[in-house]
């Protein structure tokens, strides 16, 4: 793994008394902490590969608090780390080593300020996390539709902020499409109130899409009104064995066919994660027989009457078994037993873990190159690496896999972490062929800004550059990340 920023017991404090007297003196006792207890857990990341130190990690409780922090952080020129539930990826939420940033926390910004059940919104805080907003929602007879392994601690501002994606993009979008209107504190310490319900808006600019994946380096989001949708009354759930990942495409194609949209997650992942899965989470079992090499876990759902896809999905099934194209399949009886088959997806990356080293790649390339991705990937690595262990999973519905090739097995004393940079590269050199990204949900931050200027043209690295100077021009808003 990669290990940056280390601060080796080090907690300096870079930032000016007088900075931090007025502070405290805008948020009050209890919008702020210097205790390095408290502090400690909030500068490091939680694959433990991002450690930094700062001085004080401020919590305001409402937006007014918000603008007169980032006001007194402007007028000092003292950077600021904004931060959810420290649940990101990339190194953007964790501060540097230098002691010299403050950690900006929506934590206590955790109010659904209203829910408009006619217009389908919900206007909510921040800090609010995002399992708690699902629920808010199903109280109200909606739907949230995002939906990840890390929503019981990940906040809305920080999904908004990296432009989360999940398990349902496939029929509801990534974050960026759930949002109607953002209340953003823009670096100067302005206010934006753009808390705007309105499905149709087209008065200039889209602002709100500025902040939205901008990893905090354009403003800080303090309020979002989010669009909601029908709760789905029938939901049928499925685990398909599959020969090869191309033939995971014409099942989803074929699937799109029969039901449209109502197709709401089409993941794939090969036979090898499942293995870590079996071997390394306590009360898990194979719901097949026997092994296949790849499996697509299949979520259909609708509005309709209970039961009332399951023809549906049957007929898709048994003419994909006809075909060659499904080799075996569990439907799910009931929700408990689909929610054990998600529980296998969502158990591979802490299964993983336990088989050593790994190198992450979070990439897309359109659904139609994916078989070719994968094919193409395994190859160059299995040439580069004899005995890598190359492991896929992911969203392939939206074309983004999480590629994690493994050390060689027998190979412990080697630091495999040391070719993390080299398999990067050999990984994401492909992407670029196939007119990929290298980042499909996690975001930039510290772990790809780099990398991205090599895949990225001049006229796209300065667009990205003008914007960010245009809003920032003292960059203050977590500098050194994204661009
Ligand atoms: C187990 C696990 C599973 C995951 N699965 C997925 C997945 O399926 N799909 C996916 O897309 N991601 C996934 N992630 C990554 C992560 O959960 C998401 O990126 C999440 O959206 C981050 O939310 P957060 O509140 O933790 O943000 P943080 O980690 O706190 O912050 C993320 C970034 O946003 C900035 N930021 C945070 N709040 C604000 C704000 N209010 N205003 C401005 N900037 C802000 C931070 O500075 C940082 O750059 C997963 C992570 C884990 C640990």
């Amino acid at each position: 793994m990669q290990a940056n920023n280390e601060i080796s017991g080090e907690r300096p404090n870079a930032v000016d008394a007088d900075v931090l007297e007025r502070i405290k003196a805008a948020v009050g006792p209890k919008g702020y902490t210097l205790d390095p207890d408290e502090i400690a857990p909030l500068c490091q990341s939680w694959r433990d590969n991002w450690h930094g130190w700062v001085p004080m990690v401020v919590k305001p409780a409402n937006v007014d608090e918000v603008a007169a922090v980032i006001a007194i952080c402007a007028a000092s020129a003292t950077p600021i780390v904004p931060q959810g539930g420290n649940t990101g990826l990339t190194g953007g939420s964790q501060p540097h080593a230098t002691g010299t940033e403050i950690i900006l926390s929506t934590s206590r910004m955790n109010k659904v300020r209203e829910i408009d059940v006619l217009n389908n919104t919900m206007t909510v805080e921040a800090g609010c996390i995002l399992a708690d907003l699902q629920i808010a929602a199903s109280d109200a007879d909606r739907l949230f539709p995002l939906s990840l392994a890390a929503e019981g601690s990940c906040q809305i501002g920080g999904n908004l902020s990296t432009n989360a994606g999940g398990t349902q993009v496939l029929r509801y979008g990534n974050a960026r499409n759930l949002v109607l209107g953002l209340e953003v504190v823009l670096p100067d310490g302005r206010i934006w109130d753009g808390l705007r319900g309105l499905r149709k808006d087209n008065t200039g600019y889209d602002l709100k899409q500025l902040f939205i994946g901008a990893e905090g380096t354009l403003g800080m989001i303090t309020a979002a009104v989010l669009k909601l949708f029908p709760k789905p009354t029938e939901i049928q759930t499925a685990l398909v064995a599959v020969p090869d990942p191309g033939a995971s495409l014409t099942l989803l194609s074929r699937a799109t066919d029969a039901v449209g949209e109502q197709v709401t997650a089409f993941e794939l992942i090969q036979r090898r994660p499942i293995d870590f899965v079996l071997e390394h989470v306590p009360g898990m079992t194979d719901p097949f027989a026997e092994a296949y090499p790849w499996y697509v876990l299949m979520e259909i759902s609708g509005q309709g009457a209970p039961d009332s896809l399951r023809d549906a999905v049957e007929a898709l099934l048994g003419d994909g078994l006809e075909m060659g194209e499904v080799l075996d399949a569990v439907l799910a009886a009931n929700r408990a037993q689909g929610e054990a088959l998600w529980k296998i997806r969502e158990s591979i990356p802490e299964a993983q873990n336990h088989e050593g080293q790994s190198v992450k790649h979070d990439v897309s390339v359109p659904i139609s190159r994916i078989a070719e991705f994968l094919e193409r990937a395994d190859k160059l690595l299995e040439a580069a690496y004899p005995g890598v262990r190359c492991v896929a999973f992911g969203h392939v519905g939206d074309g983004n896999m999480h590629y994690n090739p493994v050390q060689p097995l027998g190979n412990e004393g080697a630091d495999f972490g040391a070719e993390y940079s080299n398999i990067n590269r050999i990984v994401h050199d492909l992407i670029h062929e196939l007119n990929g990204s290298i980042s499909a949900e996690h975001g930039l931050g510290r772990l790809r800004r780099d990398e991205a200027k090599r895949y990225k043209s001049d006229v796209e690295v300065d667009l990205m550059r003008t914007v960010k100077d245009a809003l920032d021009p003292t960059n203050i808003m977590n500098p050194g990340k994204v661009v």
